[in-house]
């Protein structure tokens, strides 16, 4: 169980001296330690992709993939930076909600394995244009399921969201895939939840949904090789030392799991969101209307998350003693300080009112599990400040 939390020392012997401290820095060996013991505790019948909307960096695609089955990615884009960064023989299974005509023929030009398909038109359209191009394109039917799933921070299914097809539909999306000859039905997709911090729970609601997807298949007299379980095995942004029980879900999971079936899973956030901070350097510290704020080099244009979830993202201060001006050093001692980006937004906040025994202009806030949806949905361009250096330090050093 690793969580990167870098040193001062260690962070300045890496980061650029000649400018303010902003950088996002990734120890790649950790990440790997971590990703292998997730595969490691999974049953031998499951697969283990990367969801590379979590974090599409080619260093850590490149990093991931002989250790993962493959990447489950969302857009062409993505299709073209997995090729890229990783090749052309790494497997790519697609989702997503939204797909064109262009998207359909890119899967097909590019080898990716199969489709989910979210919709009845999305089935039409991936037969219209497989058909077209004389070959047959694998597919699962993603779910939308009819009840409510508790426990999650975003919940994908099992309400009134734009993904998947209702649970209610799944029939007639069977009657329409068998006239659908470009089509292999393979089996059931399921993204229910994401951030689920209940492994039980977890592996109760995957229960339901294998014996969901086996009782389809049995009344339709289809062959069901693969369910795509999804991701969303959860991080605790509370506490950077909590970790989802990969071991209890896999064998609260088990018993469900038994036969010749493809279990897949892609995750995204809990393999990439621990062995990555972002680090930036305190420019300004002052109180307005009874508040203290610090002013950071970097805010939510390189790193949204804190402000997507409305959270305080942990970090932890790291002083320097060097303060190179005449006049007296700004610092807040013993209250409560809110950390604030460089943008001219009062949403510019990754951090409220989070009591601090000391934080000086100079000194470091280090945001830790920074790795996954960080840079990867943040606003880069707004205002146009300069990007975050982007380091990867190996385990000697981190
Ligand atoms: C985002 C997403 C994932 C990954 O979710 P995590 O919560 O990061 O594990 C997997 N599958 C689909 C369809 C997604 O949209």
């Amino acid at each position: 169980m690793t969580l990167l939390r870098p040193t001062m020392t260690q962070i300045a012997a890496v980061v650029d001296s000649e400018r303010p401290v902003c950088a996002f820095l990734h120890d790649l060996d950790a990440l790997r330690r971590h990703v292998l013991r997730i595969v490691g505790s999974l049953p031998a019948e499951a697969e283990l992709f990367y969801a590379i909307k979590a974090n599409n960096d080619p260093r850590i695609l490149r990093m991931l993939a002989p250790h993962v089955a493959g990447f489950e990615v969302a857009s062409s884009g993505e299709i073209l930076r997995v090729r890229e960064a990783t090749g052309p023989d790494v497997r790519i299974i697609m989702g997503g909600p939204a797909r064109t005509n262009d998207d359909i023929e890119l899967i097909l030009a590019q080898g990716v394995e199969r489709l989910h398909v979210e919709s009845l038109h999305m089935l039409r359209l991936a037969n219209a244009v497989a058909a077209q191009a004389g070959t047959v394109l694998p597919i699962l039917l993603r779910v939308n399921l009819a009840g409510p799933v508790p426990g999650a921070t975003l919940t994908m299914g099992g309400a009134a969201t734009q993904f998947g097809i209702a649970q209610s539909d799944i029939p007639d999306a069977l009657r329409l895939m068998k006239n659908c000859r470009a089509l292999r039905f393979e089996g059931f997709h399921f993204h229910t939840v994401s951030n689920n911090r209940d492994a039980a729970g977890h592996a109760a609601l995957c229960a339901m949904e294998l014996d969901l997807a086996r009782s389809w298949a049995t009344e339709h007299g289809l062959d069901l090789a693969v369910v795509n379980l999804g991701g969303g095995w959860g991080v605790d942004y509370d506490d950077p030392d909590w970790r989802f029980d990969v071991e209890g879900f896999t064998r609260a999971l088990a018993p469900h799991a038994a036969g010749d079936l493809n279990l897949q899973f892609e995750c995204g956030r809990i393999l990439t969101a621990y062995h990555a901070v972002y680090v930036c350097e305190i420019l300004d510290i002052k109180a307005v209307h009874g508040r203290a704020f610090a002013l950071l080099r970097g805010g939510t244009h390189h790193f949204r998350l804190p402000s997507s979830w409305a959270h305080n993202h942990p970090f932890v201060i790291l002083p320097r003693d060097a303060w190179p001006h005449p006049w007296p050093r700004p610092e807040c001692t013993d209250s409560n300080l809110t950390l604030a980006g460089e943008l001219c937004t009062p949403k510019d906040v990754l951090a409220r009112d989070v009591p601090v025994a000391r934080a000086r202009v100079g000194d470091l806030v280090c945001f830790l599990m920074a790795g996954a949806y960080g840079w990867d949905i943040s606003h880069h361009d707004f205002l146009c400040h300069a990007h975050p250096e982007s380091i990867y330090v190996d385990e000697a050093v981190a």
